[in-house]
């Protein structure tokens, strides 16, 4: 029987479509293969977000190339952010590579397999299979933003959605493998449904999945900051299994930071956005990503964003320090002037900073009994996570993967919390 490996590097977005294409292999017959050295198939989903990224997937290409010398029958496949639109260009500079397809162009990859005689019919792409009582599900594709700094809506493209329809039978279809929460993902998933015949947007479609049997959460992620409407927040208000927890990246405290990334927002607006959140849903957790060493950050406007981060009290902050990226704005007009060591020490104070603050409110939760959704088992203890995305440890004898248990909190820190069973159902 042949063999597939998929190696994959970035986002939430890739490990989804990973799988996606992992079940497809498997509907054609193929198997997992322990190595990529060992498989018949190799898909790369790529990443070039960050300059390390572009790297890994250049070292891994250049690996298989050898491997292709060795077995020209390897079937080698490219998708993800290093595919550009330029497809005749990469072809010709890494001729060891059979296929490249855009992330999501199903069609194509479908076609591919077709033509090569891999399979002998037309046959839609879905996650047949779910490892994990928690999915996720891509429901738009590419980003209209444009952000200075970023490479994703180059590599990306505009904003794709899928059809309403298509994604509700895709989540019923996961019910039926034992999915009891599911994680709706896109660049920017509250854009979603604009570019759709009867313009449904995000309200709409959570409103639709609220209402599946058996189906215990719904969560989705990431948000820009000027798309969370207020018909938004109070959909998540009123929908029972809409999670309290929101991915809000505001990347910097200074407005003329804010300005040169190019984000369409101020820190004032940001801070609205905030309170009417936290007014309509008290028991909100909020992440957020953070860039520091943006081109010409002084420390002045870096304290602006740490004075923000204890303002705020965010659940987990997402801290990177900027580094530039050939083909964006930023990567043109803005010369990378924050020395290393300035950007490293900022980031430290970030972590720093958090880590008190998480530590804070996950203390809170110390005497209380909270709704966990079992995914796994890791080195003797069962964990899962609250609605509010708080990852707990517990012991327990039996297997209770994919049920929601009653956990009373004992212990907590600035990464997870860890407690007792109480009941299940
Ligand atoms: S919103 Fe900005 S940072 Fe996010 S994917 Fe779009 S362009 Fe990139």
């Amino acid at each position: 029987m042949p063999r597939y490996f998929i190696w994959t590097i970035g986002c939430q977005m890739n490990k989804a479509e990973s799988l996606r294409i992992a079940s497809y292999l498997d509907f054609l017959g193929y198997q997992v293969a322990p190595s990529l050295q060992e498989a018949d198939l190799v898909v790369l989903n790529t990443c070039v977000v960050r300059q390390s990224a572009e790297d890994k997937v250049l070292g891994t290409l250049g690996l298989l190339k050898g491997l292709k010398k060795e077995h020209p029958n390897l079937f080698i496949l490219v998708t993800g952010c290093f595919v550009d639109s330029n497809i005749e260009g990469l072809k010709r500079r890494f001729s060891q590579v059979d296929f490249f397809f855009k992330p999501g162009a199903y069609t194509e990859l479908t076609n591919w397999t077709q033509l090569q005689g891999i399979s002998t019919a037309a046959q839609e792409i879905g996650p047949l299979t779910s490892p994990s009582p928690c999915a996720f599900v891509p429901i738009i594709q590419g980003c209209n933003k444009f952000c200075s700094y970023c490479i994703v809506p180059y590599r990306r493209g505009r904003e794709v959605s899928r059809p309403l329809e298509e994604v509700i039978c895709e989540v019923k279809g996961l019910m039926k493998q034992g999915v009891r929460e599911v994680t709706l993902l896109g660049q920017n998933v509250p854009s979603y449904g604009h570019d759709l015949p009867s313009n449904p947007d995000l309200a709409d479609l959570l409103a639709e999945l609220n209402s599946i049997d058996n189906l215990a959460r719904i969560r989705f992620l990431t948000n820009h900051p000027r798309d969370m409407s207020r018909r938004l927040i109070e959909a998540m208000a009123s929908l029972d299994k809409v999670c309290e927890h929101l991915e809000l990246p505001i990347q910097s405290g200074d407005d003329d930071i804010l300005k040169a990334m190019r984000r369409g927002y101020t820190v004032e607006q940001y801070r609205k956005l905030i309170r009417a959140i936290r007014y309509h849903i008290p028991q909100i957790s909020l992440s957020t990503d953070i860039i520091v060493g943006f081109p010409g950050e002084t420390e002045e406007q870096f304290e602006h964003t740490s004075s923000l981060l204890e303002e705020m009290r965010f659940d987990v902050v997402h801290v990177a320090a900027y580094s530039p990226r050939p083909g964006t704005i930023a990567g043109r007009k803005y010369e990378d002037n924050v020395p290393p060591e300035i950007k490293r020490k900022r980031l430290n104070k970030v972590e720093q900073l958090q880590a008190n603050i998480a530590a804070e409110l996950n203390s809170a939760y110390r005497g209380k009994t909270v709704e966990v959704l079992v995914e796994g088992e890791k080195r003797g203890k069962w964990h899962g996570r609250t609605r509010s995305d708080k990852i707990v440890f517990f012991e327990n004898k039996d297997d209770c993967t994919g049920q929601l248990v009653e956990i009373r909190i004992e212990k907590t820190s600035p990464w997870a919390l860890q407690g007792k069973v109480g009941y299940n159902n």
